[in-house]
């Protein structure tokens, strides 16, 4: 069968601590056609993390210098860091017909939903019920420093404040709603009328 529409874009923001990375692994079980955008950054790895896996860990100068030769389709600074997302692999992921997976900050969803790729994408922005429970999940989690903690804290305040710019919100409390809530978003994003190739569909219609 001839295909009659593209991969999809599925943004999810929201801050740190707040179950992305875990309410993502549950999104894997239920899709196969995915790819996770592995982003570059100059923040040093976590205790457990892999470069390649989980980031492309660079230095800063690496990093301008990719701005400069133009590989990033957005970038931003991020609690002092740089994070951004290369545009190659992210083309090709989409003409696969895959479900192109972003874990980015606010900035960087503004961006995308400016750019030459703004009709494949969903986005989709992930809180805890509240901010005290923020402050548990990333105590619990340990991976930081109580600086670092700290910084996330004061940053997550400032994004809430961009909730309204996300097509979809999920308060996770309870982990298996949440997942499912995840599931039936990234679902339907792979079903949004501007992926079809309208034409090809009428036409196979008309003798
Ligand atoms: P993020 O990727 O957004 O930074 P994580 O997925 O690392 O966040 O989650 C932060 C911490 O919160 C982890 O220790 C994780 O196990 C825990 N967590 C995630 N979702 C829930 C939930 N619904 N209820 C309780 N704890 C959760
Ligand atoms: P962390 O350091 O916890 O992995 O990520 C910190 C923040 O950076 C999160 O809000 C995450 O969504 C964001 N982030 C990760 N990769 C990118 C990226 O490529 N671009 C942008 N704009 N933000 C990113």
């Amino acid at each position: 069968m001839v295909h009659l529409n593209s991969g999809a874009i599925l943004i999810l923001s929201g801050p740190s601590g707040c179950g992305k990375s875990t309410l993502l692994k549950e999104l894997y079980k239920q899709i196969d056609k995915y790819y996770f955008s592995i982003s570059t950054t100059t923040r040093e790895p976590r205790v457990g993390e892999q470069n390649g896996v989980d980031y492309i860990f660079v230095s800063k100068d690496e990093f301008e210098q990719g701005i400069e030769n133009g590989d990033f389709l957005e970038y931003a600074s991020v609690h002092g860091n740089y994070y951004g997302t290369s545009k190659k692999p992210i083309l090709n992921a989409i003409e696969e017909n895959k479900l192109v997976i972003f874990d980015i900050d606010v900035q960087g969803q503004e961006i995308v939903k400016k750019s030459q790729l703004k009709d494949f994408v969903t986005s989709v922005f992930i809180t805890t019920p509240s901010l005290d429970i923020l402050k548990q999940r990333l105590n619990s989690r340990a991976t930081d420093s109580s600086e670092v903690i700290e910084k996330r804290i004061n940053n997550s305040q400032i994004e809430i404040k961009s909730i309204d710019k996300y097509d979809y919100i999920i308060i996770n409390d309870n982990l298996e709603l949440a997942s499912s809530q995840l599931i039936s978003i990234a679902k339907s994003a792979m079903l949004k009328t501007s992926l079809f190739l309208k034409d090809d569909i009428i036409n196979s219609w008309i003798n």
